[in-house]
Formats: C-alpha cells, structure tokens, sequence
C-alpha cells in the first residue's frame, strides 16, 4: 500500500509539474507574441512622421540649392540620421511581421534600383573617409522583388559603415555568374571574428566588437537579411575574404517561386 500511494503521489507531481511547464510556456509565447505586436504597431505609428520629416528636409535641401544657397551641413547630418531611424524602423516591421512571406516577384532589371541605394551610401561613407566602389554589369535581368534586394543592400552596407572604420574601402558588387545573380558587399575593416560567423546571423545577436566599441544597433539586420533572401529564393552567406568582412546574396536567375 505504501508503495501505491508513493506511486499516485509520484505521478501526481509530475502531473502538476508538467501542467505548470504547459501553462508557463503558453505565457511565455502569448508574452512573445504581445511583445511582437506591440513593436508593429510603434513601428507603423513612427514610419509616417519619420516618412514626412525625410520629405521636408530634402525640400529644404532642394530648395536652398535652387536658390543658390549654401545648406547647414548640420541639415545634411539631421537627414543621415533620419534615414538610420527609418532603417531600423523598417527592420522592425519586417521581423515582427514574421518569416517566410509571400514575395511577388517580378521580372526586374535590378542595375539602376540598386544604383540608387549604393549612391545613397556616398555621403555618409565619404564623410567617415571611406570609399565607395559600386561594379556592375550594363543590365541585370532577374525575377525578384526589388525592394527586397535593396533592403539586404541597406543592411548590408549599413553595417559596412558602422564596423569598417574610418580610412576603409567599400566595395559593391554585382554580377551574373552560372545562372545566379551574385551581389556582394565588401569592406576591408576588422571583419567578423572566426566562430562568430553563424552567430551573427542570429536574431539580436551583436558580435563583440560592436558592443565592445559602443556601436548602436538592434542584431536584426543580418538575420532579416538572410530570411529576405530565402524569401526570394536565394541565400546570403559569409564569404572568406583576406580582410574584413564580405557577404554574398546570391538569386537563380531562372527561379521564380520562393523556396
Ligand atoms: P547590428 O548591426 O544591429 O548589431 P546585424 O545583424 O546587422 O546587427 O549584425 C550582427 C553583428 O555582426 C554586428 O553586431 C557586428 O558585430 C557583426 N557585423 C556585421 N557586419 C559587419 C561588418 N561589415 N564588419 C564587422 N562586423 C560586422
């Protein structure tokens, strides 16, 4: 008898703890998904004033040169800092959107849509004395989403700008090589630590330099980076490079369904 009871009391706790580990883990997700939720709706409500302070300042940017005046370049640094909070805004609403969307892709010639976002980088590069060299083809037909591509670019190149340092080169890159569009961002700064190079790619995984060195960000854009790319049925990986850090995006030309 002893050892039935022991055995009802035995299974009882196990009854309740497992009950108690359900319960939690159920809070913990619902917390999850509050929490994710929450960070869409504040990100939506910042993207229009962001959206309308990024117009009026290139106005006044426009303005100014139209009439022959000079501009503050404290004007110039309020927009760079604009565009850095629209960034993190966008890689915000993307993440907490969840993984794995349905992207409409479209037969797009991706040479002057990612012109446009390399040159946006010139500024803000040469003001760190970095330089910007933007390699590609005359024309680069491919079945993507566009918007997608310059979202890896941004993040891509963001990066480059915040860990290579003052004094490094940049270098864009984009090619067709063996039925893949292959566009790769380069830099020659410190580059990613050997055995960090999967960590990075992990949601708010920071790697130790830019903690260590006081560098902003939130650890998202690799990994958003990455799951854009598989969206489009592509991959983004790390490249081994004599110096600094590269990364390559590379799409099937042919393919046209995310996998
Ligand atoms: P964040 O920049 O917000 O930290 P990311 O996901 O874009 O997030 O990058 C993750 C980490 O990878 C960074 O914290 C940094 O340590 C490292 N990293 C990314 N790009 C580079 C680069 N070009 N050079 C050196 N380290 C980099």
């Amino acid at each position: 008898l002893p050892l039935l009871i022991g055995g009802f009391v035995a299974a009882g706790v196990v009854m309740l703890a497992g009950g108690w580990l359900a319960w939690a883990q159920a809070g913990a997700w619902k917390r999850a998904a509050e929490q994710v939720s929450f960070a869409n709706q504040v990100s939506h409500e910042l993207r229009t004033p962001l959206t309308n302070l990024m117009l009026n300042a290139d106005l006044a940017i426009d303005d100014a040169a139209r009439g022959g005046r000079s501009v503050s370049p404290r004007l110039g640094v309020m927009r760079e800092e604009m565009e850095r909070l629209s960034r993190i805004v966008e890689n915000v609403l993307i993440f907490s959107r969840g993984r794995h969307r349905t992207r409409q892709l479209r037969e797009v010639d991706l040479v002057a849509p990612l012109g446009e976002v390399v040159e946006g980088f010139r500024f803000p590069l040469a003001r760190k004395d970095m330089s910007l060299s933007w390699e590609r083809p005359d024309t680069c037909h491919v079945a993507t989403d566009p918007e997608a591509v310059g979202r890896i670019v941004v993040n891509l190149l963001s990066n480059a700008e915040k860990y290579a340092g003052a004094g490094s080169a940049v270098r864009v890159r984009l090619a067709q090589v063996q039925g893949r569009l292959r566009l790769e961002v380069a830099d020659d700064g410190p580059g990613i630590p050997a055995g960090q190079e999967r960590r990075v790619f992990r949601p708010f995984v920071r790697g130790g330099s830019s903690t260590r060195e006081g560098v902003s960000g939130t650890g998202l854009g690799l990994a958003i980076s990455r799951s854009l790319a598989g969206e489009l049925g592509g991959r983004l990986m790390m490249v081994s490079a004599a110096r600094g850090a590269c990364f390559r995006l590379e799409i099937p030309l042919a393919e046209r369904r995310a996998g």
